[in-house]
């Protein structure tokens, strides 16, 4: 009977290990995949990195996110391998510091640095203060000695910017805040490809720091009308568009969950605690579960978005 037990926890144990490495195998933390004829991606998941995607025009690349100086310099090194031609653009998808703190090391290698035009002014709102902190932990970002992030040297005021020539047509979008008051999608209509950056991650990785979580799923609907086959996250695995209304999802029900529990007269650490979310955005809850109680709480609370609480108009 003892042995019993020894061999089912043995097979447990072993299923267990299974159900992980299948969970992971999707994974591939700083290599490149190939999406569609020009289109690669990166994926980012070590030091910080966030995910890239290198698009491929007739004489240039288009860099989708500057990532982190490390990240940047690993970015443009793979999308040397990939293609001789030179990166002309970099487009950040908002301002954080995983997604545009390598700014300065494209610009230096002569690409021009790209966004929506909230990006720079997102920066004016956060910058320098947490560029400094950052430079006090991260050795890449000390390493440029420079005072403050470097905002985009090229940005757009449009809902839409568009590169295209005869071979792709790139387009760079803007629905409204989601995850930052900047974010930028882009679009590759002919091979169905959105590229995100953090207003869509796969999996735990929402950050809410600068965040509209009650318009966060409208911004994603926005994109959910464009024709979509492949969902290029900033953080996370590549998937299809089930990714797109995975996300949306977390948002709607964590905002309906503490909706409910103000109106029931909550307190705001009982929910922290012990916040019940659904089954079918179990994917997205991670340990920032809390932070991210807290956000929607404030946000309802004081009725504003809690981008606006912390970082102020
Ligand atoms: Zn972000």
């Amino acid at each position: 009977m003892k042995n019993l037990r020894a061999f089912l926890l043995a097979g447990f144990a072993g299923l267990a290990a299974m159900a992980f490495f299948a969970a992971r195998s999707d994974a591939k933390p700083e290599t490149v995949t190939k999406i569609a004829d020009g289109v690669w991606f990166r994926e980012g998941g070590q030091n910080g990195h966030c995910n890239n995607t290198i698009i491929e025009m007739k004489d240039y690349l288009i860099v989708v996110d500057a990532n982190f100086p490390s990240g940047a310099r690993l970015a443009m090194a793979d999308a040397k391998k990939v293609s001789a031609k030179p990166v002309k653009y970099v487009f950040d998808t908002h301002h954080h510091g995983d997604h545009a703190y390598g700014n300065a090391v494209w610009t230096e290698a002569g690409a021009t640095t790209l966004a929506y035009k909230g990006v720079a002014e997102e920066m004016k709102r956060r910058e320098p203060a947490r560029w400094q902190a950052t430079a006090k932990t991260r050795k890449d970002v000390a390493e440029l000695n420079r005072p403050t992030a470097e905002p985009p040297k090229q940005t757009f005021d449009k809902k839409m910017f568009v590169l295209a020539d005869n071979t792709r047509r790139v387009e760079f979008h803007f629905f409204g805040w989601a995850h930052t008051r900047g974010d930028g999608f882009v679009y590759l209509p002919k091979e169905q490809v959105i590229c995100t950056g953090d207003a869509v991650v796969n999996g735990a990785f929402n950050y809410l720091e600068d965040a509209n979580v009650a318009n966060w799923p409208n911004v994603i609907r926005a994109a959910q009308k464009l024709k979509v086959g492949t969902v290029l996250p900033g953080h996370g695995e590549p998937g299809g568009k089930e990714v797109l209304a995975g996300q949306s999802l977390y948002l709607t029900e964590l905002h309906k969950a503490v909706k409910a529990g103000i109106a029931q007269g909550k307190k705001l650490d009982d929910m922290k605690a012990s916040l019940q979310l659904p089954e079918s955005v179990k994917k997205w809850v991670g340990g920032s579960l809390s932070a991210h109680v807290q956000a929607t709480y404030e946000e309802i609370s004081q009725g504003k978005p809690y981008g606006e609480i912390t970082g102020g108009k």
